[in-house]
């Protein structure tokens, strides 16, 4: 099946990178989110990532209007009808991503491909929720999705061949180096990079060293671009306390449990960047 009309659902920072990928690949892309608001405020960061993009010369101008065009706005999950694959890129969380997947089987073609971003949830769990496990698969794109060149492509017990081969060969068409990991909690990524992120929150709350010291240590003795709680500050602490939930449920494995200043930053609504205030304060 050729794919012409690429469905997105949720418009955070996820879903609005993976709408500009697609876009800027050809794609005529419909974006949605749960109501008209936080699909333009979705929109409003693409066009501004596109402007930035002009402004370093590193995209015609030209082709800023034509990939904006190619976006529509949804706020009803029926506009996914007219979608010839459809990605979700929800919130990290199973009962939202279950009532989606149970919609998107009624609503799309049966033979339209339903990905998910998810950074944890089981496929198989998500597949579940169909009657097309077969075209359920993960798709797992990187933050942020227009500069980061992996997509983790997650294959469920039921995935079959052709929904695979569709998912690696629509990654490529975005500029993506994909990379293929079994249904294990975590998958390969945040397998290896949550629990990473856990020990230096855990750092953090036994006084091992301040935020700036666990950050420069990362950085300057391991050589990685960004500390590991700016970067969770960035990956947004809700999601990384639900990936680390799902790891230590997944595996019953102590190793995996969340630190608790973790949990108490996320109670507090302290998410990182998304809000203003996570390890760090941002204006
Ligand atoms: P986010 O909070 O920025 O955005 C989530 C969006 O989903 C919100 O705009 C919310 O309104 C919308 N939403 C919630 N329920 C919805 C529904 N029923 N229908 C339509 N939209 C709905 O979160 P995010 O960081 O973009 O994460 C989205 C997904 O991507 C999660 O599954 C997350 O685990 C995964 N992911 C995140 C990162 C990261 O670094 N943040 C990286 C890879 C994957």
């Amino acid at each position: 099946m050729s794919i012409a009309t690429f469905g997105v659902i949720g418009a955070g920072q996820m879903g609005g990178g993976i709408a500009q990928v697609a876009a800027a690949s050809g794609l005529q892309v419909i974006l949605n989110d749960i109501n008209e608001d936080l699909v333009l405020r979705g929109l409003n960061v693409i066009g501004k990532n596109l402007q930035r993009a002009v402004d370093k010369g590193k995209l015609k101008e030209a082709e800023r209007v034509r990939t904006l065009n190619r976006i529509q706005t949804s706020s009803s999950l029926e506009d996914m009808g007219a979608a010839d694959f459809v990605v979700e890129a929800a919130t990290e969380n199973e009962p939202v991503k279950f009532k989606i997947f149970k919609d998107l089987d009624r609503i799309c073609r049966p033979e339209v491909i339903l990905a998910t971003n998810t950074s944890s949830i089981p496929i198989g769990r998500i597949a579940a929720q169909t009657g097309r496990p077969d075209k359920v698969i993960g798709m797992h794109f990187m933050n942020p999705v227009p500069v980061m060149k992996l997509v983790e492509i997650i294959r469920g017990l039921a995935t079959s061949d052709e929904t695979f081969e569709t998912t690696w060969a629509l990654s490529e068409q975005f500029g993506k180096t994909p990379a293929q990991a079994s249904d294990y909690p975590g998958f390969i990524a945040n397998r290896i990079l949550m629990p990473m992120i856990n020990e230096a929150v855990f750092a953090l709350y036994h006084g091992v060293g301040t935020r700036e010291d666990i950050d420069t240590v990362m950085k300057l003795g391991m050589n990685h671009p960004m500390g590991p709680l700016a970067l969770a500050d960035l990956i947004g602490l809700d999601t990384c306390l639900a990936i680390m939930e799902t790891l230590y449920d997944g595996f019953k494995d102590s190793k995996y449990r969340p630190c608790p200043l973790l949990r108490k930053y996320v109670e507090a609504g302290w998410l990182g960047r998304k809000t203003g205030r996570g390890f760090y304060e941002y204006k």
